[in-house]
């Protein structure tokens, strides 16, 4: 396996995680999942988001988590603009979004989720790949791929594609997970955002912001956030909420959001 962002096949060990064995890049430092099976994981069978993730039976929780999100969008660029989000799942950031003004649209590999997206929510959702959904350049002024960059195989090749329909004046959103977060340091292959049977890449902020530079954008905007939050006020969740208040404050958040604008090709 070679890294997506230095084409280097040198590796060094990172951690294992049952049979998977993550390598970290010795040249950028990029650590991926060695052992990826592809495959592993069906995103296109129906148990991905109905049983596994239980996404629909908590759809308020992330239609609320994603309002705050599409607020900071708004603050680089409002509605009324054309927004796609790359990896719908079952439209929940959508959803926000349309509340907030936006115009929606969505492509989302599962063909469950999308016809859930679509019949349950109205919302426009194609069912398949970004680069397979034939979209039109420049079309979009904001482009999320949350929480998504991490499972496909050429991350490298879908910004190059999200470029292209990126308008000029346009913002990128990227969230994935961060694998030099305090949570990840302190439970190590137990971190439940690595999931290396679903993760193929496991990005820190150097990483990330490298693969994003070298993909035509530039930062506007970075935060290394908390991805778990604790549902109850036990004493393990008051650790947990510790743990996540120190981790925010050191810069070493579990998830990490970069919001970019295209750069200019002649400043590249
Ligand atoms: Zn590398």
């Amino acid at each position: 396996m070679i890294c997506n962002i230095c084409s280097s096949s040198d590796s060094s060990p990172f951690l294992k995680s049952g049979t998977h064995e993550l390598v970290k890049c010795s040249e950028c430092g990029l650590v991926r999942t060695e052992t990826f099976r592809q495959g592993e994981t069906s995103y296109t069978g129906d148990q991905y988001f109905t049983l596994k993730n239980q996404y629909v039976r908590q759809w308020d929780d992330f239609v609320a988590m994603f309002s705050s999100l599409t607020a900071k969008i708004a603050g680089y660029k409002p509605p009324p603009a054309r927004l796609l989000d790359v990896g719908t799942g079952i439209g929940a950031l959508l959803a926000a979004a349309r509340e907030a003004g936006y115009e929606v649209h969505g492509v989302e590999i599962s063909p469950w989720a999308a016809a859930f997206a679509c019949e349950e929510k109205q919302l426009d959702v194609i069912a398949g790949t970004v680069a397979g959904a034939c979209l039109k350049s420049g079309e979009y002024d904001v482009i999320v791929i949350n929480h998504v960059l991490e499972h496909v195989e050429n991350p490298r090749e879908l910004l190059a594609e999200v470029r292209r329909l990126l308008a000029d004046e346009g913002l990128l959103v990227v969230g994935v997970p961060n694998v030099s977060s305090l949570m990840c340091a302190l439970k190590k292959n137990r971190w439940a955002s690595l999931r290396p049977e679903e993760h193929i890449w496991h990005f820190d902020p150097a990483t990330l912001r490298r693969l994003l530079h070298e993909s035509g954008f530039s930062e506007v905007y970075f935060e290394a956030r908390e991805n778990h939050v604790p549902q109850g006020w036990g004493f393990k969740d008051g650790i947990i909420r510790l743990i996540n208040l120190i981790a925010i404050l050191i810069g070493r958040g579990e998830a990490m959001i970069s919001f970019c604008h295209k750069t200019p090709l002649d400043h590249r």
